[in-house]
């Protein structure tokens, strides 16, 4: 091999390939929205045409709520997408930046410069490689369900090759598949998290040690920082949503924590616990993901890091996701939901952002925010119940006792009309016969 055609350093070639699986893994992610556009336009369509019991099934209840639903987990895919989009492209921007000031000074030419800039491309990936995963995870499992849907949607067409459907559902099937399959990709996503934790570049292990401090120094609970009530938290339109994700986050932090404490270097061979952390954290990377785009279509959002609302804290200031901070804090590691800067261009736009159709910009904007509410609540149930599963199965007695008390205070909200939330979406989905965003 001459030399001028090595296309990276020697001995160094697994870095590049680990590299392109995170690139494909974000794809992958990416490209799932478009194949469950396709399925909820079908869908929405042929619900427009079948008539069932002198009625079109788009007028009945669960056919509605099934496109409405669709077309929430997709919104919250694309807004997933868009965000860590985002985040890579102006993490690029930086480092193209600083590599081009250093060029300047002379400091890199001709090969060592290429080979510096692939080096600061493979460490920007690999800051990523969390959100990569969790895109590639939610995005193959959205396709999965809203492709489900469709063929019960289509009834028995469903099964038929002559109609659209069928095929999409077969063919979504791989994605959970290949590029890592969603198992290990779960594992990964807490591996890296784990593995920042110890390297002291996530805070996590101080935080959660902290939590495990103030639950075990008693007199337990009143020690404990609270989530204001309910209540308490009139400021701002979206100040409840914001305590929400903030509680799913403090819930993390308790799960985890609890959870390395008792298992410590040999955490990863306890699969199932694993994979329920690595859920809550998909679950609160796509639902801050919609929140922030559903603020910034509404033109309510606050500069980034304005809010403390989503930077969990134990009493202390110790942040949970977030990384190093600044430029490249990865996008479980933003201090807050808040969209305005340059980290998250990708997000939507005040109007309802590029592509939405069928509906007016303000209309847009309420019909995103319906579908953000919608994730948010589910969400955080999810990633309650995933906690309550890890908890037990790392606690007992009077400790895991204390421990679901602190649980559900973290969780605690009031619960809001999903359906009526849906009945917007779906309303949205009829007017729109499409994905309506
Ligand atoms: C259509 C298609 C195209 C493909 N294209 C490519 C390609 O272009 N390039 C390429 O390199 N590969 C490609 N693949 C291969 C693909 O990446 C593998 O199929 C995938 O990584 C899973 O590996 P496996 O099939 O060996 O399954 P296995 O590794 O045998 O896995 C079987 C099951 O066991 C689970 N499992 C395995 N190990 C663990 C573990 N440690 N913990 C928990 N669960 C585990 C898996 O999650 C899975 O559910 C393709 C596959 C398909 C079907």
């Amino acid at each position: 091999m001459p030399r001028e055609n090595l296309l990276h350093e020697i001995g160094r070639g697994h870095i590049v390939a680990f590299n392109i699986l995170n690139v494909g893994r974000f794809s992958l992610g990416a490209a799932c929205i478009g194949g469950a556009k396709n399925e909820i336009e079908a869908s929405a369509r042929y619900a427009q045409e079948r008539t069932a019991f002198g009625h079109r099934i788009g007028e009945f209840g669960l056919i509605r709520a099934k496109l409405a639903e669709m077309a929430i987990r997709t919104y919250a895919l694309e807004s997933m997408i868009y965000r860590t989009a985002g985040l890579i492209e102006q993490a690029t921007e930086q480092a193209l930046e600083q590599t081009n000031s250093q060029a300047i000074t002379g400091a890199a030419a001709g090969k060592a410069d290429e080979t510096h800039k692939t080096r600061q491309t493979m460490k920007l990936l690999e800051e990523y490689a969390i959100e990569c995963s969790i895109c590639k995870v939610y995005g193959s499992e959205v396709l999965d369900y809203v492709v489900d849907e469709s063929v019960q949607i289509y009834g028995g067409y469903g099964f038929h090759e002559d109609y659209p459907v069928a095929r999409g559902y077969r063919d979504s099937r791989v994605n959970r598949i290949f590029e890592g399959t969603n198992e290990i990709n779960r594992m990964l996503i807490i591996q890296m998290l784990v593995k920042r934790a110890l390297s002291g570049s996530l805070p996590l292990l101080a935080a959660g040690a902290k939590l495990q401090e103030e639950l075990l120094s008693g007199p337990s609970l009143s020690s404990i920082p609270s989530i204001p009530s309910i209540n308490d938290s009139s400021q701002g339109q979206w100040s409840e949503e914001e305590r929400i994700v903030a509680g799913c986050k403090k819930v993390f932090l308790l799960a985890a924590g609890a959870a390395m404490q008792k298992h410590r270097e040999r955490l990863a061979d306890q699969q199932e616990i694993v994979a329920a952390l690595a859920d809550i954290v998909i679950d609160i990377y796509a639902v801050e993901s919609a929140l922030a785009r559903a603020q910034k279509a509404a033109g309510t959002s606050a500069p980034r890091g304005a809010t403390s609302a989503t930077t969990v804290d134990t009493g202390g200031n110790a942040p949970v996701f977030a990384a190093s901070g600044g430029a490249s804090t990865p996008g479980l590691g933003t201090g807050g939901v808040g969209t305005s800067g340059k980290g998250t261009s990708g997000i939507g736009s005040a109007g309802g952002g590029p592509g939405a159709v069928g509906i007016g910009g303000g209309g847009a904007a309420a019909v995103m925010a319906a579908a953000a509410r919608v994730l948010l609540h589910d969400g955080a149930a999810r990633v309650e119940s995933s906690a309550r599963t890890v908890l037990a199965a790392v606690a007992e007695g009077d400790l895991l006792r204390t421990q679901l008390a602190v649980l559900r205070r973290f969780a605690k909200r009031e619960p809001a009309d999903t359906i009526a939330l849906r009945r917007t979406v779906a309303d949205a989905v009829e007017s729109a016969n499409r994905y309506p965003f």
